[in-house]
């Protein structure tokens, strides 16, 4: 029997536990670790509250839990209550699939005033996440700024354009639900550098901002308009998918108001080159007006020399998520994932391997794509685990079950069942209010929830 750690319980932990524990040829034993006494990652606390659909895969998760052999060792931090090194005197093999945990930056001036903010945290903040239970977000003012055009941008635009009735019967967190029902926001300017063509949204995600009961969508239509190289390129490729988040785009410029309370911009070829400040905080954000230019087989944006400054009062920068190195294991800070082949930790000096350790997921192959692009990342990964495991590549552990260790040093360890018990709390108390869950947003609430019994924090 091959004993397995695998290290972060979102989506890529659980489909790597799937392909590991779906195959019969290595018998496996697979630990799921995380440091959240909640299992899930981003599909709990990244995915949108009114997407709730998209949380259905936790139903999979849920079966592969349920999987013999299978443990779940939540509330337990790799570093603070067992190290690397002694996982190693305990498993075969140990997967690392640890996500994107930060932001990128914009490197521009202003980026730390207050009123600017990431979008990461401000997601990980309506969705209940306890590290983000104590932010605050000054929602006072009218006008706000969301950097860049991913579907994280438009999640974040979308949940403050919409209005009260529409959120309180999802599962968005309490404590933003009260301080979103308060908010002052009227508009919402998404910002892109380069132009329509190039959007990094889908289409489902784009064509939704259209349909908010409470909000307008606009755009200019003199930026929506195809330039002579995006034009090129997409007669070149064919690309049906481009063709109609254009149509859609084209759609919101020609779109008058209709006398929402609140309204979407949605900007292209601008590039935000600081962010204003007026007694302290946030009043704007001067932006370069962009033309583009071929770069390889790419377009990029290039600056015109214009300038334009939109007054707005809050600013969430929504450029991507970014891998954190992680203790014991090579790191490349460019792109910020584990160095790997086929999921595989390699040094990155000679490109050997580190027998024994493995990445799957975002911390793989950097933050793009959803839940289920994961998926196939994984069977990538756990392909390589099982061939190591068959050839005997493994690491050599001196100790059998970690288990009796864990629980001395984290009493207050969640596992699978004490999970099912706080889920089915929080299911309950959703039942209550026409809502599929109220979430626990403090991690002492969770434990006692789950008669882990603790001082209240
Ligand atoms: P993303 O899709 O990579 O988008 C990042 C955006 O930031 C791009 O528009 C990018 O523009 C822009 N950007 C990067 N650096 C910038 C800078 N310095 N100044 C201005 N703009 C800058 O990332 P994401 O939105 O964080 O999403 C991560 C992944 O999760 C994506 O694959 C996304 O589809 C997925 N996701 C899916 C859903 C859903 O399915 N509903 C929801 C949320 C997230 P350039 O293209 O010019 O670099």
């Amino acid at each position: 029997m091959h004993r397995i750690a695998i290290i972060g319980a979102g989506p890529s932990g659980f489909f790597l536990a799937d392909k590991l524990l779906s195959q019969a040829e290595i018998p496996v034993a697979v630990d799921l670790f995380e440091r959240l006494p909640t299992p899930y990652g981003l599909v709990r606390y990244g995915v949108a509250p009114d997407h709730e659909k998209i949380r259905n895969v936790t139903r999979t998760f849920d079966k592969v839990a349920a999987r013999p052999g299978f443990r779940f060792f939540g509330n337990v931090e790799i570093g603070k209550h067992v190290t690397l090194e002694e996982l190693r005197h305990y498993y075969h093999l140990i997967a690392f699939t640890t996500g994107a945990q930060t932001d990128r930056r914009m490197g521009i001036p202003g980026e730390d005033l207050p009123g600017s903010h990431t979008a990461t945290e401000f997601v990980a903040w309506y969705n209940g996440h306890p590290d983000y239970r104590d932010r605050e977000f000054d929602l006072s003012g009218e006008r706000v700024a969301v950097v860049g055009v991913g579907n994280v941008a438009v999640d974040v635009a979308r949940i403050l354009a919409r209005a009260h009735d529409e959120l309180v019967t999802t599962d968005l967190a309490d404590h933003a639900l009260d301080a979103l029902k308060a908010s002052g926001v009227r508009e919402v300017h998404l910002l892109g550098r380069r132009g329509p063509a190039q959007a990094a949204f889908t289409n489902p995600e784009v064509k939704e901002l259209g349909e908010l009961a409470g909000a307008d969508v606009s755009a200019h239509e003199h930026e929506v308009t195809l330039d002579e190289l995006s034009a090129a390129a997409l007669a070149a490729e064919d690309d049906a998918t481009t063709r109609k988040k254009l149509e859609i785009l084209a759609d919101y410029a020609k779109r008058e108001a209709s006398g929402r309370p609140r309204r979407l911009m949605l900007r292209f070829l601008v590039s935000p080159v600081e962010i204003l400040e007026r007694n302290g905080r946030v009043s704007g954000i001067r932006l370069a007006r962009n033309r583009l230019v071929k770069s390889g087989d790419d377009l990029k944006a290039e600056p015109t020399g214009e300038f334009e400054d939109l007054p707005v009062d809050l600013v969430f920068r929504s450029v991507g998520y970014r891998g954190v190195a992680l203790p014991g294991l090579p790191f490349d800070e460019k792109r910020g994932t584990v160095p790997n082949e086929k999921g595989r930790v390699i040094d990155p000096a000679d490109r050997s391997p580190l027998t024994g350790h493995y990445v799957s997921g975002w911390i793989k192959r950097g933050p793009s794509g959803a839940s289920g692009t994961n998926k196939p990342d994984a069977a990538e990964t756990a392909e390589s685990m099982l061939e190591d495991a068959a050839a005997g590549r493994t690491l050599s552990p001196d100790q059998e079950d970690i288990a009796p260790l864990l629980r001395e040093r984290q009493p207050h360890l969640v596992d699978w069942s004490a999970w099912q018990r706080l889920n089915q709390a929080e299911s309950t108390a959703g039942s209550a209010t026409g809502r599929p869950r109220v979430k626990h947003t403090r991690i002492a609430e969770m434990l006692r929830a789950v008669g882990l019994a603790v001082k209240a924090d």
